[in-house]
């Protein structure tokens, strides 16, 4: 395995595509990729913005 050719494809992203930053608090780690939780929980907010548990 070349991990140090794979590296250069991979780059450091620091922000989501909607600009919210990959911190430790707001990056969810699933499958070895990044997802920004800001957008999943804007995303479950607008379906469920009705239902208060
Ligand atoms: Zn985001």
């Amino acid at each position: 395995m070349n991990l140090k050719r794979g590296r250069n494809r991979w780059r450091e992203k620091t922000h989501c595509p909607q600009g919210h930053a990959y911190d430790a608090e707001n990056t969810r780690f699933y499958r070895g990729r990044r997802y920004c939780r800001t957008c999943q929980n804007t995303k479950h907010l607008k379906k469920k913005e009705h239902s208060n548990a």
